[in-house]
């Protein structure tokens, strides 16, 4: 079996747990998501595992990739059900989850058991959409609903929300009231983590890719121009890791939409950068 390039340690000894996530049966325009995994474990032998940006490689830091579980397609319930499971697993086990989507409902899968785990979590969401719609055409569990769900476990002022530049009037009037949201860029990112180093309370980060820009990320099913370069996500990235951070994902890449590859290249850079980020 394929695995992340320089993730071969075994589960006992392991710190930070790869698992993919390949579901996309939510997808509301373009699907392919389920390939996301698989994509990024193949293509991760096209970079290298040492990163010039931190000074540090994946040769050195401790990485078990689970693999891809065979989910139910068509049954968002059992196919988060599962994944939930694994990720209570990992928690248990003392070891940090990255799961790799798939879209991005997955995430509630993740979020329901570090929830579970740390009662007082919050979330970070980089993301093109806000995500705060309470159905999507009747269906209360879709990509396009993950955040008001996460909501629904979470409540006020716990979920907070970068480089959104897409959604209903609701979804944005929703926020206002409900969740901290900072519109197109990272700006107030600084600040915020500075905050919640202050107050410890664990964190949870979900990198959606389509955060970034179309230009430069445009394998994903619903690109938005307009976003983030590589090397603001990454900063972010490095940003973010100074919190107490519990558990990550990224999802929302689409590989056959990008017949160059420069959008699963993409991806795998960036879980290299953030594998290397994780304090554990
Ligand atoms: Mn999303
Ligand atoms: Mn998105």
């Amino acid at each position: 079996m394929a695995v992340f390039i320089g993730c071969e340690a075994a589960y006992k000894d392991a710190d930070i747990v790869i698992y993919g996530a390949p579901f996309d049966s939510t997808t509301s325009y373009r699907p392919g998501t389920r390939f996301g995994p698989a994509a990024i474990r193949n293509e991760s032998y096209g970079i290298e595992t040492y990163s010039p940006y931190q000074d540090k490689d994946l040769e050195d830091i401790k990485v078990y990739d689970d693999g891809d579980p065979e989910l139910p397609f068509g049954s968002p319930d059992a196919a988060l059900e599962e994944l939930e499971a694994t990720a209570s697993k990992i928690f248990k086990d003392g070891k940090f989850p990255l799961m790799l989507g798939g879209e991005h409902l997955v995430t509630l899968a993740a979020v329901r058991a570090a929830a579970e785990k740390h009662p007082d979590l919050h979330i970070i969401q980089f993301d093109a959409h806000a995500d705060l719609r309470d159905d999507y055409l009747g269906v209360k569990k879709s990509h396009a609903c993950v955040m008001r769900r996460s909501y629904d476990i979470l409540g006020d002022g716990r979920i907070h929300q970068f480089c959104i530049r897409s959604g209903t009037r609701d979804e944005f009037l929703f926020a206002k009231d409900h969740t901290d949201m900072h519109k197109f860029s990272f700006e107030g990112l600084d600040e915020l983590i500075e905050g919640l180093k202050k107050s410890g309370v664990p964190v949870y980060l979900t990198i959606d890719l389509d955060c970034l820009d179309s230009g430069i990320f445009p394998g994903t099913g619903t690109p938005e121009a307009g976003g983030v370069s590589f090397n603001e996500l990454l900063k972010a990235i490095l940003k973010v890791s100074e919190s107490n951070l519990i558990g990550a994902d990224m999802n929302e890449l689409s590989p056959m939409l990008d017949a160059s590859g420069a959008s699963t290249a993409a991806a795998c850079k960036i879980l290299r950068e953030l594998l290397l980020a994780i304090n554990v």
